[in-house]
């Protein structure tokens, strides 16, 4: 039964063209007679409105809306839309699906302060870089009671929350852009929401809830040139000119009161080497002394005890003074005593260690071998890199403990309804002049996140499609899998090569390089360039690698054994990290890998980024996902400034157009005919006991009129066209 009312409606070949885009081109007499709006691309490459007087041959004439009239190839003019459709809601409503069309509706709303905009399923959201009065309490009660519905970030929040609560299935809410684009704000906002739908009944948690990003914000964020507020993960030791390590660190130099001052030892900002080395210790527009107090609030907050946060700031300070502390040459071989001051005795003291300790631990190697130990001078170069790696560690380790402490927190606090919804704010794609193992990580992580979008939107959609027999259009769409495979592939894939090389003592980045080339030049998606570089085919675009630095930071950065090292000379390292120190005994030749080899059984940064990334997607495979897609409008920051294409490659990179394309031509809404007839079953007015689930689909759409081209009907499911379900839900109300 199921396949005969597949065949009637699904080779409706009348739909099929409909749905298509229009082939536009034989219908210039048409648009020249009715003096139709057209895109017409200038010399300067940006797109401008007119309407074509005549063609002759492959050249059309045209007049520009400015009055001027050129002459350009018919083949650069794509239609533009009716005034009508002029900045509608969701770019599937536009009549005409082109770059120049959907450029310019964002760009008329975003000129109006209409940030978010619709395509298909996904919610675009332009960063206004300005207060746009369009959050709080009001507009939250708004968008609940549904008095307002334009696209927006509640809107998302809101639909999460219901699915979760009508289906009783997990959900996520994914955001991504580049660096600045709006992701954190948006998650904000979001949580906010989500705050709010909970009633009196939770005001403790969400209160709590909303105070833990002001915590994740001055633990993990920092100034860069693209956005004075980054989420960042580690910039401890080494900044860039005009950027800033974490903003704890500012906060506490200024904010501390005079007693922890004292405690501490803490001097300013400017007197901290880890701080001063950027020529930027402030942003503007911002209290650092007032976000502490702010910061001391919320940890409150979120019951941190104080005996707790006094450890954490003497850990931060105890970061602050490593990185001043100096070395002095010894011999002709540069091997370096550590200068006894106040930078080594503060540190020491505030890691609970004595100097002696950590002078040896900094300044002195122990090779194990047996059961003898011999210690060894470090040299200039080797002391620096143990003391700024121990200070990132400590970093490392008081961020995941805080986030550990914030779970708790919530997890006493949370009314258990067994169900989540996952903020994920995620880096977004980067492509800089020089592209470095940071790069490479964080455009993998998003090469795996586009797949996700990939599966769920499109290849999902076909395969449901095909499975249950409706006729279906093949669409192309972009698939990624061949970068995917090479970057993740165990026999050699990029990580597993870098593994590789990682482990043989007399390796180097250009012998890494070269192996690269070796192994995959064949491969599409990869080019071995000069230099040691590479390039990669992302989705969204190609990159150009640069390998030094590669085998070095894919090391396991963790020290071990120099904490080893610490806690078994009698060092008290803050309590903090009591249950963190790895307590395996040291082996033979483990000293040695720290400033060699990786260990063939410690995880390299790119095999632990892997299987974190693994763990993610599991996580979100098993949650109804919802997209945002963060648009940042110009790179300076400012508010009103629209650069069409900064925007456009943005659209290009996370194929806003495509799921356009794919949206409106598609049936996005499924449901199986039991849940189907069990919801709308009581509709109907006749006698149901005698129907089938699948026959009592087909009365309800029959009964409601909606027209057949709205819906068809599959083996197991029922598929509609965007907005359908709404109409059904609108008449369930009314009749419930
Ligand atoms: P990302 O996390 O994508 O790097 P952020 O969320 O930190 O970017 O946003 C960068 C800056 O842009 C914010 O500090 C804020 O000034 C501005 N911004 C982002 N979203 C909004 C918004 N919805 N309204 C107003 N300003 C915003
Ligand atoms: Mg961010």
């Amino acid at each position: 039964q199921g396949f005969a009312y597949t065949a009637e409606t699904g080779h409706d070949s009348d739909l099929t063209s409909r749905t298509r885009e229009p082939e536009w081109e034989d219908n210039i007499g048409y648009f020249i007679k009715k003096k139709l709006s057209i895109w017409c691309r200038l010399v300067d490459g940006q797109w401008g409105l007119g309407t074509i007087l005549s063609t002759s041959g492959e050249q059309a004439c045209v007049l520009l809306s400015s009055g001027t009239s050129i002459n350009v190839p018919v083949g650069e003019l794509l239609p533009a839309n009716p005034d009508i459709l002029e900045g509608v809601e969701d770019l599937i409503q536009l009549s005409y699906l082109n770059e120049p069309s959907v450029l310019h509706c964002l760009q008329y709303r975003y000129s109006r302060d209409m940030i978010y905009s619709k395509a298909g399923p996904v919610l675009v959201a332009i960063n206004p870089f300005k207060d746009t009065q369009i959050y709080g309490r009001d507009v939250i009660t708004s968008y609940r009671n549904r008095t307002a519905s334009s696209p927006h970030v509640y809107t998302i929040a809101d639909t999460a929350y219901n699915e979760m609560m009508r289906d009783d299935v997990n959900q996520s809410i994914i955001i991504s852009g580049e660096s600045g684009a709006g992701k954190t704000e948006t998650a904000k906002i979001a949580m906010q929401y989500l705050a709010a739908l909970g009633g009196s009944s939770t005001v403790g948690i969400k209160h709590e809830i909303l105070q833990t990003s002001c915590i994740l914000e001055a633990f993990g964020n920092s100034k860069t040139t693209r956005n004075d507020n980054s989420s960042r993960f580690s910039r401890v030791v080494q900044l860039a000119t005009g950027e800033r390590s974490f903003h704890v660190f500012y906060q506490l130099c200024a904010g501390a009161p005079s007693p922890l001052q004292e405690r501490l030892n803490l001097k300013l900002a400017h007197e901290y080497n880890y701080l001063n080395q950027s020529g930027c210790l402030t942003i503007d527009g911002v209290d650092d002394a007032k976000r502490f107090d702010r910061l001391l609030d919320a940890l409150d907050i979120v019951r941190i005890p104080t005996e707790d946060q006094e450890e954490v700031f003497a850990v931060l300070a105890a970061i602050l003074w490593l990185g001043n502390v100096t070395f002095k040459v010894t011999d002709s071989e540069n091997h370096v005593d550590v200068i006894a001051d106040e930078a080594i005795t503060t540190a020491a003291r505030l890691m609970g260690c004595t100097t002696n300790d950590l002078v040896l631990a900094l300044s002195t190697w122990k090779i194990v071998g047996g059961t003898d130990s011999i210690s060894k001078k470090l040299t200039l170069q080797q002391a620096t890199d143990t003391r700024d790696a121990l200070a990132k560690f400590l970093y490392a380790r008081l961020f995941d403990w805080l986030v550990e402490q914030i779970n708790k927190s919530l997890e006493m606090g949370k009314q258990c309804t067994g169900k989540s919804i996952n903020i994920l704010d995620i880096y977004g794609f980067e492509s800089f002049q020089k592209n470095r193992f940071e790069q490479f990580c964080i455009n993998y992580a998003n090469e795996r996140l586009q797949q996700h979008f990939n599966r769920h939107l499109f290849k999902l959609e076909l395969e449901d499609y095909e499975a249950d027999g409706i006729d279906w259009t093949r669409i192309d769409f972009e698939d990624n899998e061949d970068c995917l495979d090479l970057i993740e592939k165990k026999l050699f894939g990029i990580l597993s090569l870098l593994d590789e090389e990682s482990n043989f003592p007399k390796a180097t980045d250009l012998t890494f390089a070269n192996k690269l080339k070796q192994h995959l030049n064949a491969n599409a998606c990869f080019r071995g360039e000069r230099d040691g570089a590479f390039s990669l085919c992302h989705y969204a675009g190609e990159v150009l690698y640069d390998t030094s630095g590669f085998l070095e930071k894919n090391r396991d950065p963790v020290l071990p054994d120099l904490i080893q090292f610490l806690s078994s000379t009698g060092c008290k390292l803050p309590r903090l990290f009591a249950s963190r120190i790895p307590c395996q005994s040291p082996k033979a030749g483990s000293s040695l890998n720290r400033m060699g080899s990786i260990d063939s059984h410690k995880q390299s940064v790119g095999a632990k980024f892997k299987s974190q990334l693994f763990k993610l997607m599991h996580q979100l495979e098993t949650t109804k996902p919802h997209f945002i897609r963060c648009i940042k409008p110009n790179s300076k920051q400012l508010p009103g400034l629209y650069e069409e294409d900064l925007v456009l490659q943005q659209l290009r990179c996370c194929g806003v157009i495509e799921v356009v394309r794919i949206s409106r031509s598609g049936y996005p809404t499924r449901m199986p005919h039991q849940e189907f007839a069990e919801r709308y079953g009581f509709l109907l007015m006749g006698d149901l006991v005698s129907k089938d689930p699948l026959s009592i689909s087909v009365a309800v759409l029959q009964q409601f009129n909606i027209h057949p081209e709205m819906y068809q009907v599959g083996f197991t499911k029922l598929y509609l066209r965007t907005g359908q379900i709404a109409t059904l839900e609108d008449k369930r109300k009314q009749l419930l």
